[in-house]
């Protein structure tokens, strides 16, 4: 067997959702996917494409109209690409890992926030990388003076971003970016941000792919996953200048040849009519993070409020109990399934990931779980 690959484990957020599944009655708060239907106008264009016979292999890098598109999607965020600049991948997940192989070598120094999505470290750990982890500000906004003391210290080649985050909803705001964008400018660093969430966002969008100055330093990776609420079509991408694109789509042909071409189909389609879905699945997720909020408030528990994507990432410190210990507990015995703080990194510890990826009823019913469990097994909180 690959050592490095023996050296990794499943995902912990898919190791805790097969545990739900044995516990009769549990509410699972534990899923990453949105609880909306793919907009119509996407299946629509799926079937047609069926109907034309587009089932064949596109391009390596993906169907030039959808290219096209998204680059028009990123210019109204401010970030400019052209086609050529643009590769479809396999969901963000295979767009993460064509990057991260391209770009690395074994031994080379990754600089990942703790904690984050736990690909970043895996994968970089099996291409052989050291994995460097920055700790967050309590509020989960970055600490950069941290980031800065890591790249005077430390040899690193790539910086890690994420915004808005996985697990902790955080995003960069304007201040921090031009912060960001100072030190990038000045370091002999690649930058990889992944922006899957860059839809789902409560306040300005701030992101270092905006700043035309350090093009040549980073590379953006998203997808659809999460926007069209399309997880299991597959398509994410990649954006990022040549001299970066050349290797990374090697990478990306021996591994996949191309995205699948239907769901291609669809994403071009929904890019042309379905950005008010996304606009009113946003405001759904603003309005069910207040809620989380609130009851996580009124429980007294210490929370960041998030400002992006669809988690909330409260601390369970004052209880006492490692969060692993935490979330079984409230499974077996509150009938409540949220994600140990730890599925992030060793930094997730003290922490437990909420999904609000369900309907109002369920939240609902979930929190009055929650504060009975607490009531019952921790009454002086
Ligand atoms: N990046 C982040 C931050 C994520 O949360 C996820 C999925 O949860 C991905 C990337 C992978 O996305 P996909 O399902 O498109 O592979």
């Amino acid at each position: 067997m690959n050592k490095q690959v023996e050296k990794i484990q499943i995902s912990g957020i898919r190791r805790f959702a097969e545990k739900v599944k044995k516990v009769e009655g549990a509410i699972s708060l534990t899923i990453g996917q949105p609880d909306f239907p793919v907009p119509i106008d996407i299946s629509e264009a799926m079937i047609q494409a069926i109907r034309d016979n587009k089932t064949v292999y596109t391009s390596n890098a993906g169907v030039d109209e959808l290219r096209e598109e998204i680059c028009n999607y990123l210019r109204t965020f401010d970030i400019e690409y052209n086609k050529d600049e643009i590769c479809i991948t396999v969901g963000g997940s295979e767009g993460l890992y064509s990057v991260l192989f391209a770009v690395m070598n074994s031994g080379d120094k990754i600089l990942i926030p703790g904690p984050a999505y736990p690909a970043y470290e895996n994968i970089s750990i099996m291409i052989g990388a050291d994995v460097v982890t920055y700790p967050l500000n309590e509020d989960f906004t970055l600490n950069l003076d941290k980031i800065r003391e890591k790249l005077e210290n430390e040899n690193i080649k790539v910086l890690m971003l994420s915004f808005p985050s996985n697990p902790t909803g955080a995003i960069l705001s304007k201040e921090q970016r031009n912060e960001l964008v100072e030190l990038i400018k000045n370091k002999n660093i690649i930058v990889i941000t992944d922006e899957m969430y860059s839809s789902i966002i409560f306040d300005d969008y701030y992101s270092v792919a905006q700043a035309k100055e350090i093009k040549d330093k980073v590379i953006y990776v998203s997808g659809f996953s999460k926007i069209f609420s399309m997880t299991g079509l597959r398509i994410g991408y990649v954006a990022c200048c040549e001299q970066y694109m050349k290797e990374i789509m090697k990478v990306h042909q021996y591994g996949v040849s191309c995205a699948p071409s239907i769901a291609q189909y669809g994403v071009l389609e929904g890019l042309k009519k379905s950005l008010n879905d996304v606009e009113n699945m946003r405001k759904t997720f603003e309005r069910r993070k207040d809620y989380c909020l609130n009851r996580l408030r009124d429980l007294n528990l210490e929370v960041a409020e998030p400002k992006g994507a669809f988690y909330i990432f409260p601390s369970i410190k004052k209880f006492n109990v490692s969060s692993e210990e935490f979330c079984e507990k409230l499974l077996n015995e509150g009938k409540l399934a949220c994600v140990p703080g730890t599925a992030f990194g060793d930094l997730g510890e003290g922490y437990m990931r909420i999904s609000y990826c369900y309907s109002d009823e369920i939240l609902k019913e979930a929190f009055d779980r929650f504060e009975r469990f607490l009531k019952l097994n921790f009454p002086n909180f």
